[in-house]
């Protein structure tokens, strides 16, 4: 039986992976975080000193090898076989991250680990090109949006850190939705078939539940 790809798309610090961790909890589904796999090589890219303005070439992405889990409510990624769940959401990494993610080579090779997944797993993916490039043909396509102010409070209160200014995450966000919407390949935008959401003014919860109410409805549809 064909695997079930559930997409949710959307601007930076909007909740997607949070929407999408709690969906595949109870969907029992697999939970890919595409935006880790950019921030692993990212991480990884940085540590060795390797700029974004050359060619990465085979010989380098070879030498990557990313795993994710997603047990007992816990997401975990290993960078070869180190666990880099924490680091890759450093300032460092976030900054840098859109730059590295611009490139043809890297999006192939994390299009490809999700291609990998899902022909052997029913998923549910979050990211920016889900919908439109990596799985276009997606069962379900969300895309969530929310107001710059709105999105660094959050991210602000997750860093939990005083020294790190709200006004400074809020241009670091602005910057990394300029840099997905502009570039060339796979750029941030709405599939035309997804259901935008909105989450501004909304709790987890309230988003978890249109979403929810959003796959049962085109399920029972089809
Ligand atoms: O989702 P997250 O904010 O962790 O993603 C980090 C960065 O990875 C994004 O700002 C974007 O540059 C890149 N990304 C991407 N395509 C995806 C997921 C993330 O280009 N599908």
């Amino acid at each position: 039986m064909d695997k079930v790809i559930i997409a949710i798309d959307g601007q930076a610090s909007t909740g997607k992976s949070t929407q999408a961790k709690k969906i595949a909890l109870y969907l029992d589904y697999v939970y890919r975080d595409s935006g880790a796999y950019y921030r692993a090589i990212t991480l990884y890219l940085l540590d060795n000193d390797i700029k974004f303005d050359i060619n990465i070439s085979d010989e380098i992405l070879n030498g990557i090898n990313i795993k994710q889990t997603y047990k007992n409510g816990q997401f975990s990624i290993y960078l070869n076989d180190n666990d880099v769940t924490n680091r890759i959401r450093g300032y460092r990494v976030s900054l840098n991250v859109s730059n590295y993610a611009k490139k043809p080579e890297i999006r192939k090779f994390v299009f490809n680990q999700l291609r990998k997944s899902g022909k052997s797993n029913s998923l549910v993916v979050d990211g920016r090109d889900i919908g439109t490039v990596v799985f276009p043909n997606a069962n379900f396509k969300f895309f969530l949006v929310a107001e710059p102010r709105v999105r660094a409070e959050r991210r602000h209160k997750q860093i939990n850190d005083n020294s790190v200014k709200v006004n400074v995450v809020e241009e670091e966000i602005k910057l990394r939705d300029e840099t997905d919407s502009k570039r060339e390949i796979a750029p941030l935008r709405k599939a035309k078939d997804a259901f935008k959401i909105d989450v501004s003014h909304l709790t987890i919860d309230q988003v978890y539940n249109i979403i929810l109410k959003k796959i049962k409805s085109d399920y029972i549809k089809n």
